[in-house]
């Protein structure tokens, strides 16, 4: 009997790295790691991409632990160093960094630094979480370049806040605020994330970063992976573990949220909150079973799902049931969960066990 269980074809990953770096415009393309590659396990996917241009990731841990793993290419800590303490690692371990705010200006100004550190300046176009002004890029661009410990020459992000979006007008203003603000800069620009690559052509500079799309996964939540010829890297599964008749009027579970209008075979499925299946599935997401969609049932809880397997109901006990994946888009479950599939990736449990493995794929 299977328990919860992600695999995780690398063989996809590799195949989604490269439809990026085509779809980018040939841009360089960092593959964006973090939050352990959005749940697939950051050592194993950044080892199956010996090709990456480069990493990134948010905490310097992270970026440590890909280090000690034996990564070589350039890492990128995307919201730099959170102290002078965090900076000195940063150099030790030859990670590049993101200086976003004046304190993290003055981190850098405050002592020398063992080896010199690549610097990408964020500057805000628009999203307003972090980021420099446009019109001060000049100024800490000078500052940063008065030292010897930074190295040429000083790098350029920005982030896209409605990207996968298509027909809001927020991602062509960013796009122009962020030619603007770096038309006399020598630096590499780097502003597409996944939705870019994918949305939006003219956010091409000189380095993109995907993250969620080298999953297979769309950031578009009305499209699929597939709709890009993109490839679900991640397919979750666990098994049926009871069948029960189950008559018309009678509730199931937790608050009796449900109510069956006919008579009908209740299956039960071991997964649950407990191993990160979204709570808010409840009565609204799908579950594949044997070549066809059926509908969660009641509330999820922690260790269980109830699943209506319809009247007459073939299926048996020890049933392979595929939660999201190959057959069932993960945002079909994320949408139906008012979730984001970023949310569900990420929120596997270790209760869940994660086999890779190098499986061929049917092409897209
Ligand atoms: C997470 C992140 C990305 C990747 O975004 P996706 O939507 O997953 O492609 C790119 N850039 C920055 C700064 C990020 O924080």
């Amino acid at each position: 009997m299977q328990t919860p269980t992600a695999r995780i074809n690398l063989n996809a990953i590799k195949h989604n790295y490269s439809v990026l770096k085509e779809l980018s415009g040939n841009q360089k393309l960092i593959a964006v790691i973090k939050g352990n590659a959005y749940g697939h396990d950051a050592n194993e996917v950044a080892h199956a991409l010996p090709n990456a241009d480069a990493f990134a990731v948010a905490r310097i841990e992270e970026a440590i632990n890909l280090r000690r793993s034996g990564i070589e290419q350039p890492i990128l800590l995307l919201e730099g160093c959170f102290c002078h303490k965090e900076l000195l690692k940063a150099s030790q371990f030859n990670l590049d960094t993101v200086v976003h705010s004046h304190n993290q200006l003055e981190d850098i100004e405050r002592c020398p630094l063992p080896n010199p550190i690549k610097v990408w300046l964020k500057v805000d176009t628009g999203m307003h979480r972090l980021g420099v002004q446009p019109q001060d890029v000049e100024h800490y661009k000078r500052r940063l370049e008065a030292f010897d410990y930074v190295a040429e020459d000083i790098h350029f992000l920005s982030h896209l806040s409605c990207a996968d979006n298509p027909s809001s007008d927020k991602t062509a203003s960013q796009i122009s605020v962020f030619s603007s603000a770096l038309e006399n800069v020598n630096g590499l620009k780097s502003l597409a994330n996944s939705a870019g690559i994918l949305l939006w052509p003219n956010s091409q500079f000189d380095v993109a970063r995907a993250g969620i799309a080298l999953f297979g996964i769309s950031p578009q939540i009305t499209r699929t992976g597939k709709d890009f010829g993109l490839i679900p890297a991640m397919t979750f599964e666990t098994s049926l573990i009871s069948k029960r008749d189950h008559q018309k009027g009678q509730a199931v579970g937790y608050g009796e949220t449900w109510v069956a209008s006919q008579d009908t075979t209740l299956g039960v499925i071991a997964v649950g909150y407990g191993d990160g299946y979204p709570r808010s599935g409840s009565n609204n997401a799908c579950v594949y079973i044997n070549g066809r969609l059926v509908p969660v049932v009641g509330r999820v809880s922690m260790d269980m799902i109830v699943v209506d397997l319809g009247p007459k109901s073939k299926d048996q006990c020890g049933d392979i049931v595929e939660l999201w994946g190959n057959n069932l888009p993960i945002e079909h479950v994320a949408k139906s969960a008012q979730a984001i599939p970023y949310e569900l990736t990420i929120q596997l449990t270790s209760r869940v066990s994660k086999e890779h493995c190098f499986e061929s794929y049917t092409k897209a």
